[in-house]
């Protein structure tokens, strides 16, 4: 598929990666509807078998290659969700992948991929020299490069989590999730726009590197510089060659939203002492826009994506044990998953 995906292709989507991806719970958050004017559910993708929604997108554009591409294998670089969906997705279908990475990354990262039957190249100190090497394998090798999100089959495949919330929530008002290149919430918000285009979809970014706000006020993609910060999984330029998500994102969006460091703090916390809930920064960044009163007019019934659950132990431990002295660590759970 060379075009902008439709719904009909998040329909097909579905079809195609049901038996190899979760259906995930759509909860409620009653100490979060408490905070807004309205109610708030989560829909909780931190229960997919890698941690993450990725493995939607990924199962949808390796399922969708020919015998003959799938013969010559996939390539992907990522450190994160992407390198896991890719690998898990590979590995399920009996496809080669290859994940490459540069040297800064963390050795925890490699095992996790590696355990997942992918082979792991390490090349070069940045993200572009593991590119290049990417780039290598796809003409000498053939293999098929797997966008994390800039493609069709991949946004669709996302986009899945639409079906799942319309389904689930007939009389959805809005939907919150997290943004970085825009495969989740352009997928999510194509579906949900083309059955009913009333339904207000926000898009939450960290303020720390926030590349598609800043491409979206230019007019035009832009590269941002790379801090440090907790919603790692959002780190990351769009692509100054972006050809799909920086349109839907421009084109359907009704909000974009940045959340600070300490906001994202405070959610992670939140969720964890709420809801029992273990997630990664960019998992929480909408539960942090929600509970800090960042999105404006907020009513009815909506949903906020929990994306993932992959962060580190001591990160975690660090946020989540922080002394005793802000509310969330002495206030009760109000509802037990
Ligand atoms: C990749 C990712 C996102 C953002 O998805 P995009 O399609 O890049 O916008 C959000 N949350 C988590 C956990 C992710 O891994």
């Amino acid at each position: 598929m060379m075009t902008a995906p439709t719904l009909r292709d998040v329909y097909r989507a579905r079809k195609t990666i049901a038996p190899y991806v979760n259906r995930t719970p759509l909860v409620s958050a009653p100490w979060l509807s408490a905070q807004i004017d309205g109610s708030v559910s989560l829909k909780l993708e931190t229960v997919q078998d890698i941690g993450a929604f990725k493995i939607r997108g990924a199962t949808n554009r390796l399922q969708q290659m020919s015998a003959a591409e799938r013969e010559c294998g996939v390539v992907a670089v990522s450190t994160g969700n992407h390198g896991r969906a890719v690998a898990s997705a590979a590995q399920r279908l009996g496809i080669s992948a290859v994940v490459c990475m540069s040297e800064l990354v963390q050795p925890n990262k490699i095992d996790a991929i590696r355990a997942l039957g992918a082979e792991v190249r390490i090349v070069g100190a940045s993200q572009d020299d593991a590119e290049v090497e990417a780039m290598r394998l796809v003409r000498e090798e053939q293999r098929i490069f797997v966008h994390p999100f800039d493609d069709p089959e991949v946004i669709a495949g996302q986009g899945t989590i639409g079906l799942e919330l319309i389904e689930d929530m007939p009389d959805i008002d809005f939907v919150v999730a997290g943004l970085s290149g825009g495969g989740l919430l352009g997928g999510i918000a194509l579906a949900l726009k083309a059955i009913c285009a009333d339904i207000r979809v926000i898009g939450v970014t960290m303020e720390r590197g926030a590349a598609m706000i800043e491409s979206i006020k230019a007019g035009a993609p832009v590269t941002v510089t790379e801090l440090p910060t907790l919603a790692d999984s959002l780190g990351g330029g769009i692509g100054l060659d972006n050809r799909y998500t920086f349109e839907l994102v421009r084109d359907l969006i009704d909000d974009l939203i940045l959340v600070s460091e300490e906001q994202i703090v405070a959610a992670m916390r939140a969720l964890y002492y709420q809801q029992r809930l273990v997630t990664e920064g960019g998992a929480a960044v909408g539960v942090a826009a929600l509970m800090h009163g960042l999105i404006d007019g907020l009513i009815g019934r909506g949903a906020c994506v929990i994306s993932g659950a992959n962060v580190d132990m001591q990160t975690f431990a660090r946020i989540v044990d922080a002394s005793g002295n802000e509310s969330a660590s002495t206030s009760h759970p109000s509802s037990i998953q």
